[in-house]
């Protein structure tokens, strides 16, 4: 039973991160696309992953309802720079509170793929182009820096609408371009 966790964990995480890899690819982000969530093979995640395995939704969520925090999910965010956890910090202007900083766009892009690919797995034959902007409305995610807000939005409005093929031209020839 513990192998099979493993076994599975190992798949999904893999899979989650090939289909990544070939959305950046497709608009030049090679390096992100070759690095994208590598850390879920360390042991911090990678036992965690397995441990907590269900499947239908992340293993981070387990683990928090199980341990009041998810540990995995601590070590994750401080190292990948596509999730807008990365960027929160104390703010410039208002002493204590911390925000979202703004985002380079190189990874809001790759936040993008994710939620795409993390809607994929996890939804599997009842995915539409819909879904990733279904699931950011139903997340209702405080601490956006509005640019990031922004961009993201766009790109999955430009998904629901007109679907994958427009995005991806979109991010290539406006939101990389203007760096
Ligand atoms: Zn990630």
């Amino acid at each position: 039973m513990k192998d099979l966790k493993i076994v599975k964990h190992f798949t999904t995480i893999t899979k989650h991160h090939l289909m990544v890899r070939k959305y950046c690819f497709s608009v030049g982000l090679y390096r992100q696309g070759l690095l994208h969530d590598m850390s879920k093979y360390s042991l911090s995640e990678f036992l965690v992953g397995c441990r907590y395995f269900q499947g239908t939704r992340s293993p981070n969520n387990a683990e928090r309802e199980n341990r009041g925090y998810s540990s995995a999910w601590l070590h994750h965010k401080g190292r990948n720079k596509h999730h807008y956890e990365y960027w929160l910090d104390y703010s410039a202007e208002y002493r204590g509170e911390i925000v979202g900083m703004r985002m380079p766009e190189q990874y809001v892009v790759e936040m993008f793929f994710d939620r795409i690919a993390a809607s994929k797995v996890y939804l599997a034959s009842s995915y539409t182009d819909r879904s990733p902007l279904e699931y950011y409305e139903a997340g209702k995610i405080k601490f956006l820096h509005d640019d990031t807000k922004s961009i993201l939005e766009t790109l999955l409005n430009k998904l629901a609408d007109e679907g994958e093929e427009a995005a991806i031209a979109y991010i290539k020839a406006d939101v990389l371009k203007k760096k």
